[in-house]
């Protein structure tokens, strides 16, 4: 897949997904999978971002995902934090996080902070669970994410495991987000 990035002013680079894809250096990614990126304005990906925006409430990493099977959408979630105190929630956005504190990477150690979402309330796995409650199989479901530029281990397990055929985030993912 071929795609371009707008630097502004009228330049743009042209880029390969899978060059860009295996010089990203993803925490985590399976052996045999490839993470693809849409542009903002896809449909889906505008729906991830919507999702995200208006239902996360881990607000330093909020993230928004969707479901799709046969061009349309079957689930969506955005992720949760453990918390649901308001004002935690804001302590937490600004700066209070324990795996900020302690400068965890991404994708380790969630368990040391309530504030941030747990795996299994990432976006990911509840928009495949969401789904699996409205269908029975979403075998060759593709899902799309909004707000981070790769996904966990647990989160792939349940991708690959109900089935998802295509995992995607936005263009440039890495340098909004990282
Ligand atoms: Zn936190
Ligand atoms: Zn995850």
């Amino acid at each position: 897949m071929i795609g371009f990035i707008e630097l502004g002013h009228g330049d743009f680079i042209i880029y390969n997904a899978d060059i860009i894809t295996m010089n990203n250096n993803y925490p985590y990614l399976p052996k045999d999978k490839t993470i693809e990126y849409v542009k903002e304005d896809n449909p889906f990906m505008a729906e991830a971002k919507l999702v995200r925006n208006n239902y996360s409430s881990d607000l330093n990493h909020p993230t928004g995902a969707v479901v799709v099977l046969n061009g349309e959408i079957i689930g969506r979630s955005a992720n949760q934090s453990a918390i649901k105190n308001k004002r935690l929630l804001d302590l937490h956005k600004n700066g209070l996080c324990i795996r900020k504190i302690l400068k965890i990477p991404s994708g380790k150690a969630y368990w040391l902070c309530p504030g941030c979402a747990s795996p299994s309330h990432h976006a990911e796995s509840r928009a495949v669970r969401d789904a699996l409650s409205h269908q029975k199989s979403i075998i060759g479901a593709d899902l799309y994410l909004y707000g981070h530029w790769w996904c966990c281990k647990p989160c792939w397990d349940s991708m690959i495991n109900a089935g998802i055929a295509h995992v995607y985030l936005v263009e440039g993912a890495t340098e909004l987000f990282k």
